[in-house]
């Protein structure tokens, strides 16, 4: 299928949410817009589908919970999603001296959890300084959530406005640095890092900070850094930004894929392939929801192997008959609610970490696991009664491990994994999954270079590169609209409009957002 113009006020190149966010914005303010999407279908990394055969569930295949997109986008474009609130926050089954146990996080925090602090940590002190911490990571929340879907503010302009023992302790100084101060007990600070390490392979020490940002973006998210469940899965946010766009008058071509951008500062020239030939098309404004490292080839650079960004996560899909007893004796149907924190103490993820850079699969892998069907249960169509979806997300887990061998690393990582989980658990994970129309266990696993291959991220980056602060240096050159949105590129008529913009990271909107916006501003 070709497009319906041979010019457009804006092209915007591949259809993942950010794309389709910018798309929707664009067309309503009466730009005409054409989307290219390589895959046979808009979403990216956010997208629902029937993993294992034989079984209809519609599994989030890779980003699975969403925090960062703001109430305010849901409403400008008039999305139908509804994101439901979990009643567990998380819960860490513990082994202590032979002994398991767990810590319950609910949500929102009510007597047990109190409780579980005291049980694992044998004292009222370490949930005080939980509540201390979390309350002022609140105050930071506030006053940065408002900012995301405006020009960007200068640092100082944020600094300002925050305690500043507070910005010490969560952007100057390595958050290793605070954790280690503010919590004594092993397994609480390891919950707390965890937020940090999320797709990013950073010591909690490290000088880069990366750790720190990364932290910021999941808690800064409408201000309470909440995490909702889509319900339908994430297919359905994707799928509802994709009619916004398209009732808005924005056409989208699916398997086209982008092969050369020829680009000047006024105007751009596209040029797709969609298996019946090549076809281009010109343009005032090329919106690049590619990563900037693949927009750099599109643009005739070479590919910079030193540049591209390197991805740190496993991931593994699971189809379940029904939920494993955890040892610890917690109700699976509440450890499971959360997020399920397995060999994520912080001296087990520092040890992690040590094993990786040195090149090893780490010995105990530090992960976490969630269950969908426990919130949203609508996404496994008409399963038999006892079906769930499990997810597990790998930290410490850098695409580097799984060069020479990806098959055996591969291999290796995810029995390692199931082992993290298996050692909390009465009845062995692989007795609980179900089996697919060949008799297979219902279970993929997804390396770094699998996230590539089937997404065209390079490095299986799940930001698109490592994430940089929400606020602009103070004294960064914010001459044009692309400059005060953080889109900007070398070339005037081309902006990133993707994970990759300065504050686009995650499934949030505000890499198309931030696009739109400059565009608009351009006019
Ligand atoms: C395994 C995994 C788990 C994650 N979990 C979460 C989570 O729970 N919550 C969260 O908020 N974030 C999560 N993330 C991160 C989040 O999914 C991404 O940051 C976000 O989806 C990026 O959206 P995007 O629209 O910017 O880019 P993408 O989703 O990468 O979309 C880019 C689009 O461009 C297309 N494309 C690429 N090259 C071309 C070309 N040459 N021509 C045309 N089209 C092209 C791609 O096919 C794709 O559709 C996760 C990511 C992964 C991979």
């Amino acid at each position: 299928m070709t497009s319906e113009r041979k010019t457009y006020d804006v092209v915007v190149v591949g259809g993942g949410h950010n794309g389709l966010v910018a798309a929707a914005y664009l067309a309503r303010a009466g730009l005409s817009v054409l989307v290219l999407e390589r895959l046979a279908h808009t979403g990216g990394a956010a997208v629902s589908a029937p993993a294992f055969s034989g079984h209809q569930a519609q599994l989030s295949r890779y980003s699975y919970l969403v925090s960062l997109l703001p109430e305010q986008l849901i409403a400008d474009l008039g999305l139908d999603l509804r994101l439901e609130s979990r009643s567990v926050a998380s819960y860490t089954p513990t082994l202590r001296d032979g002994h398991p146990g767990g810590l319950l996080v609910q949500r929102p925090e009510r007597g047990k959890t109190e409780k579980s602090f005291r049980a694992l940590t044998g004292g009222d002190s370490e949930y005080a300084a939980w509540r201390r911490f979390y309350g002022e990571v609140g105050e930071l929340a506030e006053v940065v959530a408002p900012t995301l879907l405006r020009p960007l503010p200068l640092e100082r302009e944020i600094r300002d406005r925050v305690d500043p023992a507070l910005w010490s302790d969560l952007v100057s100084n390595p958050l290793g640095e605070t954790i280690e101060a503010r919590f004594a007990d092993d397994t609480v600070r390891g919950v707390v890092a965890t937020d940090a390490l999320i797709g990013t392979f950073a010591s909690m020490n490290d000088p880069s900070l990366l750790q720190n940002r990364c932290f910021l973006y999941h808690l800064i998210g409408n201000g309470t850094g909440e995490w909702r469940v889509p319900v339908g899965g994430m297919g359905a946010v994707t799928d509802a930004l994709a009619r916004a766009a398209t009732d808005a008058g924005a056409e989208i071509l699916t398997s086209a894929g982008v092969s050369r951008i020829d680009a000047s500062d006024d105007s751009a020239e596209v040029t797709w392939d969609d298996g019946t030939g090549t076809h281009s098309v010109s343009t005032r404004h090329v919106l690049a929801n590619v990563a900037p490292w693949v927009l750099q080839i599109l643009l005739g650079g070479s590919e910079d192997a030193d540049a591209k960004p390197a991805g740190s996560q496993l991931k593994i899909n699971m189809l379940l008959d029904r939920l494993p007893r955890l040892r610890s004796g917690a109700d699976p149907e509440v450890a499971f609610a959360g997020t399920l924190h397995l060999e994520e103490d912080y001296s087990q993820l520092a040890a992690a970490y040590d094993d990786a850079a040195a090149g090893r699969v780490p010995r105990v892998l530090p992960g976490e696991i969630y269950c969908h069907s426990l919130t949203d249960p609508s996404i496994l169509g008409d399963a038999r009664p006892g079906t769930h979806t499990l997810t597990y997300f790998g930290v410490h887990t850098p695409a580097a491990l799984f060069e020479r061998d990806p098959e055996g690393a591969k291999r290796l990582a995810v029995a390692r994994a199931i082992e993290s989980l298996n050692l909390h658990l009465e009845d062995p994970i692989e007795t609980c999954l179900a089996t697919d129309a060949d008799g297979k266990p219902c279970l993929e696993a997804k390396i770094p270079q699998d996230i590539e291959r089937d997404l065209a991220m390079p490095g299986g980056h799940i930001f698109h590169g490592d994430l940089e602060w929400p606020w602009a240096p103070n004294r960064a050159r914010l001459d044009t609209p692309a400059q005060q949105w953080g889109v900007q590129t070398d070339v005037a008529s081309v902006l990133v409009c993707g994970s990759g913009s300065r504050r686009g990271g995650a499934v949030s909107g505000l890499g198309g957002h931030s696009a739109a916006h400059a565009v608009l501003a351009s006019l």
